[in-house]
This record gives structure tokens, C-alpha cells and sequence, in this order.
């Protein structure tokens, strides 16, 4: 897809977020707020549902992880502890004649992303000029134009690498500077220098003001699950390994919120905590690698839509780190984070509460601080890439055109629509009495406004998986028109199977066994 087209395929997106109750504009009345989003009816089923789903896998299919719900706020020393406070920045500098803010770091992977795809662009145009006779692995190791990029893209990588972890914010902008860098909006690479920003919202607890004290917006769910961690262990009577579960809001005050809810300042992330044995976390991290990328690929994303990106910086409290990474229109970006997280945060709330934060191993006979694997993926994220995946605008062989939302039928906001074919002779109540029959089992929707047609191309367009239609024949013989959402095929079909039927296909369990 090319860029422009693929810009294109991502405004289509958000305007039918929009136009079909999808997400709004937050307070759009007063002209909105820049970056926060509210979903509408179908938003919230759909969110919902992808959050169910991940609960499941992660909770109900594994034996070994409970769940929680911590509080949004938490006692400051928290956040000193887990190392927020002195190092959860991120880079940022502006363009001193537009005034655009950006993220340093990421103007930088930009313009390597931009080189690594002028390397994909030369062998594509290799292989049309040579056909079937293109080598491409031996084109990419010898093409000299090749050659020259992917020699300044290594240089650049491993300037970038070090840079990030000496915390060097001059050869940052020096980066910048040798790649001459341009602001999107103004054109100049008038920079000012790099600083660091920290990213936490903070706000007041207490009513009066001298009482009051500072505390923050959680800029992560782990925290809660962190300094809970005995609490649980002890309760649920879990032996180590042993994972917490946990989905709630995270606030961060992201220098350049964009890309829809790709980044946002206020977000919900779905994390999980699995506490081992020292030592042995790097076995976890691979399997927990292998158990998300699967989790992925069951929500109907192609293999080659996802990738594992391999930090180039670890983060603070990491050993090692990766992302899982889906293909958006706007280029491969990650979706979930993995990281070995070593005893990093126990270790720390251990120090600054002075409360012990071992468990007792009765294998080993020995205490231990565990070691801890997260995984942490953005609800929002996953959301976008739902749709994004989903969303297609398909022309019909009778040369008519249709949008329609391929969601999985397990996540669908609505799963079927039942429509009486005319308002009159009995079959508005038939087509009742089904939908309150199945509303049991299924997320349902009755509708008897507009043509047939036009109904099947508003289920098309919301992602429901079938539409149930009642006519006069439902009546005598018992029968409904089944249609099918992604093949447009209707089948005549008894009540009574109805719910065998659909239930075999909104299985949600099909893709994880
Ligand atoms: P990024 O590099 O994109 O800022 P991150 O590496 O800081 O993300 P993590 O701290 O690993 O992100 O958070 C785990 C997940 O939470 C991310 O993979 C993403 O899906 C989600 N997430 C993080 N920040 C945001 C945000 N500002 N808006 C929406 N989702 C977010």
C-alpha cells in the first residue's frame, strides 16, 4: 500500500469511528481536547470485549494467575520507588520557528524507519525489473546503493543505541542535526536543545490546603500489582511461578499525543505480572514471547502484520525487552510490551517501606525476592489495530461498493441483527420473539426502518457477523434467512438451530487452543 493511500485508509478509519458510534471527540461540544477520545455505543462493547477476551486468556486458561483491581491513585512513594519520579522522561525538543514540540527519540526512528524503507523500495524495483530471476538476499548484500544505506542506518542505530543509554541529550540533538532532520510544519531544522520531561500527572489529595499532598495519576497499572504482590500470593495461596493480572487506566503526559488512540495521555492497559524463580525468567520471557504473539494472531491478524522489536534502550528496571508490533496504516508501531523486569520493583518497595517482599520457597527452602515477566498491552492500541485490520471498503461484483468491519464474530459489538422483512402481517412480533429467545446468548440488535438491503449494509458497516431475516414463509415453515457478514451468503435455516449454529461460530476459544 502506498503512503498516501495508506494516510487515506487511516482517515476512512476515523471518520467511521465516528460516524458509527465507534469514538468521539471528548467533549466535542466545546470544540474537544486534543487527544482524548470517548467511546460510543459500539466502542464500548467492542473495548469491552477485547478486554473480556484478553482476561480470559490470561486469567481463566491459566491456572497459575489470579486477577486484581488496584486503585488509580497511590501513595507517592510508589512512584520514587519503582523509579518514576527520577527517570520516566522522555526526550523533547522544539522546533524554534514553528513552536512544534516533538519527541527527539522518536524523530530519530523515524528517520531510520525512512531509511530501512528506501532499502525496501530498491529491491522492490529490482524484482520488477528482473522478474523471476531476482535473488533478493543476494541483491540486498551487494546492491552498492543498498549498501551505502544500510551502512548509515548501522552507524546511526549504534550512535542512537548509545546515546539513549549514556543519557546523552547533546549527541541526541547531534543525531538529529547530522540527519538533517526537518519540522514537518516549518520545514527548518532550527532546533532547540534536547531536554528531559517527566511524563506523570500529578494532583493534590485533602481538602485543605495545608494538608494537602501531591500524588500521581498512575503512569502504569504494575505499580498496583507490585506492592500487592504478598497480599495475593498469600490469599490465592499461589506457589511461585505464579502471574497478576490486572486492566485499568494509565495516565501519561505524552509530549506529542497522536495517531488517534494510537497515543493518548489517558489509556487502559491490560498487564500481567509472572513472579519466578531467579534465574529462570529468561525461560519466561520466551515463553510469554511465544503465548502473546499467539494471542495476537487469534484476533485475525496476519503473520505478517506482526513483528517482535527488540529494544534498542532498556528501560530502567529491564534485563530484557521487546515489543510486539502491528502493522498500522502508519507503519509497524508497537502494540504490546514484554519485559524481564528482574527484582527490580520488589526490591525497591521492599527498601523504601521496609516491609519484606519475599516469598518462601518450600521446593528450595529458601526466601527470595522473585524475579518478575510482564506483559503490558495497551487496550486502545489493540483496539485500533482491531479496527484497522477489520475495516475494508470492498467493490461488489454487481459493481456496487460496501464498508465493512471484518471484526472476529467473538468481539463483534453486535453478533446478530434480526430484522422482520416488512413492519406488518405478524412478523415484527416472530422476529421479537427470536430476539428474545437468543438476547440470552448473544449481543443482539432489532431493527425493522429501511429496506433489507440497507440494513445488511448497516450490519456490514458495525462488524456484526449475521443478520437473521423473518418473511412471510418464517411463519408457516419455522425457517429464517441466516446472512453471513464476510461471504454475503444467506442460507434458509430452522429457529430452532439458530443457536447451535451461531454459537459454533462466535466461538472465542477456536483460536487459542
Ligand atoms: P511507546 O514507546 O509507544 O510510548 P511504551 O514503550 O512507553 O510505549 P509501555 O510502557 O511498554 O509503552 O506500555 C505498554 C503498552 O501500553 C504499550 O505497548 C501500549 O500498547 C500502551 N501504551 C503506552 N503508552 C500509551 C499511550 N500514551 N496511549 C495509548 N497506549 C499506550
Amino acid at each position: 500500500m502506498s503512503k498516501d493511500n495508506s494516510t487515506n485508509v487511516f482517515q476512512e478509519v476515523i471518520s467511521h469511528c465516528k460516524e458509527y458510534g465507534f469514538i468521539f471527540p471528548s467533549s466535542e461540544i466545546y470544540d474537544g481536547l486534543g487527544a482524548v477520545y470517548d467511546y460510543g455505543p459500539y466502542g464500548v462493547e467492542l473495548k469491552k470485549n477485547i478486554q473480556e477476551y484478553w482476561w480470559k486468556s490470561m486469567v481463566q486458561l491459566n491456572e497459575s494467575i489470579v486477577g486484581l483491581d488496584a486503585a488509580i491513585f497511590m501513595h507517592p512513594k510508589t512512584w520514587k520507588a519503582s523509579g518514576h519520579v527520577d527517570a520516566f522522561m522522555d526526550p523533547l525538543i522544539d522546533n524554534k520557528d514553528s513552536k512544534k514540540r516533538y519527541r527527539a527519540d522518536v524523530l530519530i526512528e523515524d528517520a531510520l524507519a525512512k531509511m530501512e524503507d528506501k532499502i525496501a523500495k530498491e529491491a522492490e524495483k529490482a524484482q520488477k525489473k528482473f522478474g523471476d530471476a531476482f535473488d533478493r538476499e543476494k541483491f540486498l548484500a551487494t546492491n552498492p546503493n543498498v549498501l551505502r544505506v544500510k551502512e548509515k542506518l548501522t552507524t546511526y542505530e549504534s550512535r542512537f543505541k548509545k546515546a539513549l543509554e549514556d543519557n546523552d541529550l547533546t549527541e541526541v540533538k547531534q543525531i538529529i542535526i547530522d540527519l538533517e532532520i526537518a519540522c514537518e510544519l516549518s520545514g527548518s531544522k532550527n532546533w532547540t536543545d534536547v531536554r528531559q520531561f517527566n511524563l506523570m500527572f500529578s494532583t493534590e489529595v485533602g481538602s485543605v490546603a495545608e494538608e494537602a499532598s501531591t500524588i500521581y495519576l498512575r503512569p502504569e497499572t504494575a505499580q498496583g500489582i507490585f506492592v500487592n504482590f504478598l497480599q495475593v500470593q498469600r490469599t490465592s495461596r499461589k506457589k511461585i511461578p505464579f502471574g497478576i493480572a490486572q486492566v485499568g487506566k494509565a495516565f501519561r503526559n505524552e509530549i506529542v499525543a497522536r495517531q488517534f488512540i494510537f497515543r493518548t495521555r489517558e489509556f487502559e492497559q491490560m498487564e500481567m505480572q509472572f513472579f519466578v524463580r531467579p534465574g529462570s525468567e529468561m525461560e519466561w520471557y520466551q515463553h510469554w514471547k511465544e503465548q502473546r504473539m499467539k494471542w495476537h494472531r487469534s484476533l485475525g491478524f496476519a503473520e505478517e502484520n506482526l513483528k517482535f522489536f527488540d529494544h534498542l534502550k532498556l528501560a530502567h528496571y529491564a534485563n530484557a525487552a521487546v515489543d510486539i508490533q502491528f502493522n498500522f496504516p502508519f507503519g509497524f508501531k508497537e502494540i504490546e510490551g514484554i519485559h524481564s523486569r528482574t527484582d527490580f520493583d520488589l526490591k525497591n518497595h521492599q527498601e523504601l517501606s521496609g516491609k519484606k517482599l519475599q516469598y518462601f520457597d518450600p521446593e528450595t527452602n529458601e526466601s527470595y525476592v522473585p524475579y518478575v515477566v510482564e506483559t503490558s498491552v495497551g487496550l486502545n492500541r489493540t483496539f485500533l489495530a482491531v479496527m484497522c485490520n477489520a475495516y475494508k471498503n470492498e467493490k461488489l461484483e454487481d459493481g456496487s461498493e460496501r464498508v465493512v468491519l471484518s471484526i472476529p464474530a467473538f468481539l463483534s459489538p453486535i453478533q446478530i441483527a434480526v430484522f422482520p422483512l416488512v413492519k406488518k402481517d405478524g412478523l415484527p412480533e416472530k422476529a421479537q420473539e427470536i430476539y428474545d429467545e437468543l438476547k440470552w446468548d448473544f449481543r443482539m440488535f432489532y431493527e425493522e426502518k429501511d429496506s433489507i438491503g440497507k440494513r445488511y449494509r448497516r450490519q456490514d458497516a458495525l462488524g456484526t457477523p449475521y443478520c437473521i431475516t423473518i418473511d412471510h414463509d418464517t411463519l408457516t415453515d419455522n425457517m429464517v434467512t441466516l446472512r453471513d457478514r464476510d461471504t454475503m451468503q444467506q442460507e434458509r435455516i430452522s429457529i430452532e438451530r439458530l443457536k447451535e449454529v451461531v454459537t459454533q461460530k462466535v466461538d472465542w476459544k477456536k483460536g487459542l487452543r
